[in-house]
């Protein structure tokens, strides 16, 4: 149980991306940020930016890092309209928790997994999928409770995810990210990691 539990805990919980302390993500040796689009930058299905994530994704690009969107929406028009607006490259059906739109949009930044932060509302897909590439991973609190049908079925099984990683202690931030998480992990990636 402990082991299925640390591949879907989130090394850091917040309740909103503008929260998100740029600095702490740097002083972690991130430096691409993959979002998701889905109640992590937008509500569900919305297209309207609110000023404070506008805010952030300026203070995250005037602080250096890199950003992607990697979002599993079909509707490939409003993805494009708002990465447009944000000035960010996006990966197309994501696949979450697959790896595979993670991987292209970190060949996209230029960057890797040990160095790469996951930011998404859903623990079955951003927390799980960005787990198994090695990244570090941030469960942000849902923007509204509006969601997909399959969305709300799945949030019932992360309650008792959170529940039970909270009754074990291992909610918090994660010092010790280590791409050791990863499902492969590469000796490369290993000695990047011990040198930092
Ligand atoms: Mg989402």
């Amino acid at each position: 149980m402990g082991e299925f539990l640390k591949r879907l805990c989130p090394s850091m919980c917040v309740d909103s991306v503008s929260v998100v302390d740029v600095k702490e993500l740097q002083r972690l040796g991130i430096r691409a940020v993959l979002i998701d689009l889905d109640n992590t930058l937008v509500p569900w299905k919305g297209i309207v930016l609110s000023p404070e994530v506008k805010d952030w994704v300026k203070d995250v690009r005037a602080k250096g890092l890199k950003l992607g969107i990697v979002s599993n929406t079909q509707n490939m028009k409003r993805l494009h309209s708002i990465a447009s607006e944000l000035d960010i490259p996006y990966v197309r059906r994501g696949l979450k928790p697959r790896r595979v739109g993670f991987r292209t949009a970190l060949e996209l930044l230029g960057e890797d997994a040990s160095h790469a932060a996951v930011l998404g509302d859903q623990i079955f897909t951003d927390v799980w999928g960005g787990n198994r590439l090695g990244a570090f991973t941030i469960l942000v609190s849902p923007l509204h409770p509006r969601e997909f049908f399959g969305t709300k079925i799945s949030r019932f099984f992360e309650h008792m995810i959170l529940n039970g990683l909270r009754a074990r202690g291992m909610l918090g931030v994660d010092p010790g990210h280590s791409p050791a998480k990863a499902e492969q992990t590469t000796a490369s990636d290993s000695q990047k990691e011990s040198e930092q």
